[in-house]
């Protein structure tokens, strides 16, 4: 990064006589002269006036005890939580494994201009730890929106799949309505007219609560939805998506976008279409009854739930130690343990072939 400013900032200066190259040494030198070293990010802050930690813990615990009291009054396959998690189009390679002693340590990252290239995914989870039947998808798009050809493309991915929905964006965030969209298109159809308890974060464009009373009145005229707003700054102790879930899922987008036939292939999965797939893909194994315990307890983790059980994450799960050795049916070393029909797939079975159109849990359901 210090290399490309460098050159960026010595452009102004370019002449006959005159061209610069940031060279490694250059960098090593600069780093020694201005003290800079490089260091893992051990915490971020998103605004300056951050509360002292006190008061935030403080502002936590009386949001976990009222809330595991609420609770109770609900069917707990109706006590929902949900909240969004930033990803990019490709991953994120900070460390490689080099030779000791190598000068430069050098990843293929193909076309640079997708670095930035983000989007939003938006979960929703219940306290039995179940996943809502879709995950909302929200890309970036310079205009805000796809184009006709791309939305063709979009629409029949999500047809495919089931289980995405796809919107876009220009800075690939949610806005207010792609927020009402997530409820009329996630909550509403899996929710009707039943009681519901939504426990959300304090994130400015889904605090209308109005929005629920529109979408959630029944005939007599009653609102069957109980919004309850974590506090600010609380989101990473209260919401059992920061405080587990989403770690899985990262942990799961690396696993494919990383793995070795990825790697040696020297391709990258960095499109449009792979990530609707790997979320399509993640929710299809996450969805796993086996999964249930595991996000039971990110409830238990944001003490909202009095109870877990012993449960196993998605490496244990779906990458344990062993897999290196099981082979897939069509010969190939395998990729993952299929949480759903617990069959060991390669990753061209898995991924390139999607694995879900075959998996017999959905063969035995059809
Ligand atoms: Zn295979
Ligand atoms: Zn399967």
């Amino acid at each position: 990064m210090l290399q490309q400013w460098g050159m960026q900032a010595a452009l102004q200066y370019e002449s006959e006589d005159f061209h610069f190259v940031a060279s490694e040494s250059w960098v090593t030198r600069l780093k020694a002269s201005n003290r800079i070293c490089q260091r893992k990010v051990t915490r971020y802050i998103k605004s300056i006036n951050a509360l002292d930690t006190d008061t935030i813990i403080s502002e936590a615990t009386k949001f976990q005890k009222r809330i595991s009291k609420i609770i109770t009054k609900f069917d707990l396959n109706f006590v929902i939580n949900t909240g969004q998690t930033g990803c990019e189009y490709r991953s994120d390679v900070r460390r490689s494994l080099s030779g000791k002693g190598e000068k430069l340590t050098e990843v293929f990252i193909g076309d640079f201009n997708k670095v930035t290239h983000s989007y939003t995914a938006q979960y929703a989870v219940t306290a039995t730890g179940k996943l809502l039947p879709r995950v909302f998808l929200c890309m970036q798009e310079p205009k805000g929106q796809f184009g006709p050809r791309v939305k063709r493309q979009v629409t029949l991915l999500s047809e495919k799949f089931g289980n995405v929905y796809v919107t876009a964006s220009k800075s690939g965030k949610l806005t207010k309505q792609h927020f009402n969209e997530f409820v009329a298109e996630i909550m509403k159809p899996y929710c009707e007219d039943s009681d519901f308890l939504l426990i959300l974060d304090s994130w400015g464009g889904q605090t209308d609560i109005s929005l629920f009373n529109s979408h959630f009145t029944d005939d007599d005229g009653n609102c069957t939805a109980t919004v309850e707003v974590i506090p600010p700054h609380c989101t990473p102790f209260c919401q059992p998506c920061d405080v587990y879930f989403f770690r899985q899922v990262k942990n799961f987008i690396k696993k494919i976008q990383n793995c070795t036939e990825v790697l040696q292939s020297n391709k990258e999965l960095s499109t449009r279409e792979d990530a609707i797939k790997i979320h399509s893909l993640i929710h299809s194994q996450l969805s796993s009854p086996l999964f249930e315990d595991m996000i039971v307890y990110a409830w238990f983790a944001s003490k909202l739930l009095p109870e877990r059980k012993v449960f196993q994450n998605v490496n244990e799960v779906c990458f344990p130690p062993e897999i290196r050795k099981q082979k897939c049916a069509c010969g190939k070393l395998c990729f993952i343990n299929c949480a759903n029909c617990r069959l060991f797939i390669c990753f061209e079975c898995f991924y390139n072939l999607y694995h879900p159109s075959s998996c017999a849990r959905n063969v035995n359901v059809d």
